[in-house]
């Protein structure tokens, strides 16, 4: 394994500003995202691959060219070129930690952020490999550089050794993922691909196989607004009406901080307006798509119940369906995460399914009729200037998709 060639490649990408912006109107959300997608369309080009380019969307697509004969299926590798905004992304200074103690790592540039062992009780186990962190101003954006890399170095492998048989591989590299925009300009025709595999998973070896079905709510509560000097009998509070109406939602269960594992949740995370009118954002999630609905009615019972008790208020409620759980397409194509256990366990290492108390891009793939499991790619502590991200996880992950193009054009 050329593992300084793919160490190199990922502290390139990572010096590559791809921040996503949520307030922007453009796609891509930002410049250095059609900066690194140039970059990568150039380097697939230059390893041989000659329809790799970047559309007029900024998303790059290119095709590792079959090496068997026949109909084996056309399979995706998709990570995405955008970070996270919750950490800036500009000016990244990856520091290389070789041999790597066991021990905090404290932030050499700013030196009060520590990854600490308490907070990441696996580190000790990671002793003798290679990490790589930020200076502790940035995040590193090994969400998802890491999962861009590792493809870039499979292409690198496959097109270098030919005798690896395998069907056509797909390369598709998204932009806005972390703002809910990845697969908005996906042209699943163009793709024309039977499964996807998105590199964007924690650790070494997961599959994710389930994510949340989400739904959102937005509660609109209307009041009768009159200046306080002459409000008696008259006026009537949003404010007071939307606070009631949190107040009473579930407090001690059905919400993030309450639930883990399999349990869903509402959770109120916006509110804004004054007297004359309130409105409330709430996320609905779990990940059985039909409970969704009861946590809705849950909704407009708190609501009529406030009405009751504000009879001028007008409540009303607007529901948008977000993503579904991909469990349900993942089902109907049992070889995309057969295949993927498979191609592991002929590397000798056994696979770990999870599931995500979120969504991928996979789950929305999945549900637009593209079986797409989230597989690990060497990430960890995703979108904090605490991230890291291990080399050797890395390797493995190169590893893995290797002999999963090669299982796929077995298992036609
Ligand atoms: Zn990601």
């Amino acid at each position: 394994m050329k593992e300084n060639r793919l160490l190199e490649r990922f502290l390139r990408y990572v010096q590559v500003d791809t921040t996503a912006r949520a307030d922007a109107e453009d796609y891509p959300s930002s410049p250095g995202q059609l900066e690194l997608g140039r970059l990568l369309a150039a380097e697939l080009q230059a390893q041989g691959i000659s329809d790799a380019r970047q559309n007029q969307h900024g998303i790059v697509l290119a095709t590792v060219p079959a090496t068997v004969a026949g109909t084996a299926p056309t399979i995706v590798f998709c990570s995405h070129l955008d970070t996270s905004p919750e950490t800036t992304g500009a000016g990244v200074k990856p520091q290389v930690i070789e041999d790597y103690s066991g021990s905090n790592i404290v932030l050499p540039g700013d030196r009060s952020r520590v990854i600490r062992v308490n907070d990441n009780p696996q580190l000790p186990s990671y002793r003798g490999r290679t990490l790589i962190t930020s200076d502790g101003t940035t995040l590193l954006g090994a969400d998802d550089k890491a999962g861009v890399a590792v493809i870039m170095e499979t292409t690198a492998r496959l097109m270098e050794h030919p005798e690896i048989p395998h069907g056509p591989v797909r390369i598709c590299f998204t932009c806005d993922e972390e703002i809910g925009r990845g697969v908005d300009k996906l042209d699943l025709d163009e793709l024309a691909a039977l499964v996807c595999y998105t590199l964007d998973g924690h650790g070494s070896g997961e599959i994710d196989v389930e994510t949340f079905s989400a739904d959102q709510a937005i509660v609109t509560v209307r009041g009768v607004n009159i200046h306080p000097s002459i409000a008696k009998g008259r006026m009537t509070n949003a404010v007071r009406a939307a606070a009631q109406f949190i107040a009473r939602l579930p407090q001690d269960s059905l919400s993030p901080e309450t639930t883990e594992g399999r349990e869903g949740f509402l959770h109120p995370y916006e509110i804004g307006g004054g007297v004359a009118e309130v409105h409330v954002k709430i996320l609905l999630r779990d990940f059985a798509a039909a409970r969704l609905e009861e946590l809705a009615d849950r909704l407009r019972q708190t609501a009529a119940a406030v009405g009751r008790e504000f009879p001028a208020a007008e409540i009303s409620m607007h529901i948008d369906r977000q993503y579904r759980n991909m469990a349900e397409g993942l089902a109907r194509e049992p070889r995309a995460v057969a295949c993927a256990q498979q191609a592991l366990r002929t590397l000798g290492r056994t696979p770990k399914l999870t599931i995500v108390r979120g969504g991928t891009d996979g789950s929305r793939l999945t549900e637009l009729g593209l079986p797409t499991p989230n597989l690990s790619c060497g990430e960890h502590n995703p979108h904090s200037p605490l991230e890291w991200a291990c080399l050797e996880e890395m390797v493995e992950s190169v590893e893995w998709l290797l002999a999963l193009a090669e299982t796929w054009s077995q298992a036609w």
